[in-house]
């Protein structure tokens, strides 16, 4: 069977946060109670269930617990649905077991309890580690404690520790950035993702930056950071092995890869997506809807079905944001695509402009250095 006919990564979706970040819009929010938390637990537990079989879950099948803020759930709750994976074949021997962790909610006894029920993998979402930065976005630790939580970690036994950083936060400078850079790499961090602050549409940090209250970087200093973040991390030894992920040698995340080589995986959740390789099925954000359907039996959400056009273009764009890029023989097997002879007249500019380069010998092609900047139009080609 190919690798592309199995599950290869599994994903759970916690949808619970402590108070909502100004800049977020994901599908997660502030106010549950406990007993919401515990009937969406047990929805998700009955999903697992009933979706398990949708396609042969891989041995090593990787698994991802995300949010929202995961590390929310009592421990009870994470047990019970650690158990219903592992019951339903989800949970195998999994190449990787990830939990995003806000530090504020962390503690040396819970960091503990984690690695015990399998965790191998920690994502804290950092961000910065400058207080006024922090306070400026709502989020709710401090530098001080997303270091403790680092060290905690460490304590309780993992090894793999990843964490999110944010660049183009208001009032951020290149000097702060470069400190929360430092800081992280001189903790051990040996996994980093990197993102650029964006504001997105009706959230608070939108309407603070609109009505002046709140200043971001300008456009010259956001790009400085940006070449900051890649001078910085290739110099100490954290190679970028995506757009916006940096890693030491074997510290890549086998979970977001999954989704960088199109492959289908499996999620459970409210707002959680899966993809079987042809279909993809979105749950529906809203956390009671979401219970409700489960309880009479529906699965409450939205199925796109994908043409061959559709994911040839989709097949693309995904592996050209990994440092490794596509293999063009897999291309071939998978979608019956000479991408030269299908896109080469379009791909050639880009490969005279050293954006992008064809590896005959590797049987690859994939994006420079300079290419990940200019992404998004080289990505254009292909969605026709
Ligand atoms: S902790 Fe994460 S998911 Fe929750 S509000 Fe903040 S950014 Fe969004």
């Amino acid at each position: 069977m190919q690798k592309w006919e199995q599950i290869q990564g599994v994903y759970v979706h916690t949808p619970f946060c402590l108070q909502k970040c100004l800049y977020c819009d994901f599908a997660s929010y502030a106010g549950f109670d406990m007993e919401t938390m515990t009937k969406y637990v047990d929805a998700v537990c009955i999903e697992i269930a009933r979706r398990s079989n949708i396609l042969p879950v891989a041995e090593q099948a990787t698994l991802y617990f995300g949010g929202g803020t995961p590390s929310l759930l009592p421990e009870k709750l994470l047990a019970k649905l650690v158990e219903a994976l592992q019951k339903n074949g989800c949970w195998r021997q999994p190449a990787e077991v990830t939990i995003e962790v806000n530090p504020g909610t962390a503690d040396l006894a819970k960091l503990r309890f984690f690695r015990e029920l399998g965790f191998d993998r920690i994502s804290f979402g950092v961000q910065s580690l400058n207080d006024g930065e922090l306070r400026a976005v709502g989020r709710i630790h401090t530098a001080r404690e997303a270091l403790q939580a680092v060290e905690m970690a460490e304590m309780a036994g993992f090894t793999r520790i990843s964490a999110d950083l944010i660049y183009g936060l208001p009032e951020q400078t290149l000097q702060t950035l470069g400190t929360s850079l430092r800081a992280l790499v001189n903790i051990g961090l040996q996994h980093l993702s990197v993102y650029g602050l964006t504001v997105e549409e009706k959230t608070p940090l939108a309407e603070l930056v609109d009505k002046g209250k709140l200043q971001l970087p300008d456009e010259d200093t956001q790009l400085a950071m940006y070449e900051l973040v890649q001078e910085y991390l290739a110099a100490q030894g954290l190679h970028r092995y995506e757009i916006s992920n940096y890693a030491a040698a074997g510290q890549e995340s086998r979970h977001n890869l999954v989704y960088w080589q199109y492959l289908p995986y499996l999620s459970f959740g409210s707002a959680a997506c899966s993809f079987d390789g042809d279909r993809r099925f979105t749950s529906t954000a809203a956390v009671m809807d979401y219970i409700d359907g489960i309880n009479i039996g529906k699965t409450t959400g939205a199925i796109e079905e994908l043409t061959r056009e559709t994911q040839l273009a989709e097949y693309l764009f995904m592996g050209l944001r990994t440092a490794a890029g596509i293999d063009l023989m897999e291309t071939r097997q998978r979608f019956d695509c000479d991408v030269m002879l299908e896109f080469g007249i379009e791909l050639e500019k880009f490969i005279k402009e050293n954006l992008l380069i064809l590896d005959d010998r590797h049987g690859r092609m994939r994006l420079t250095e300079q290419g990940m900047r200019f992404s998004n139009e080289i990505f254009e080609i292909f969605v026709k």
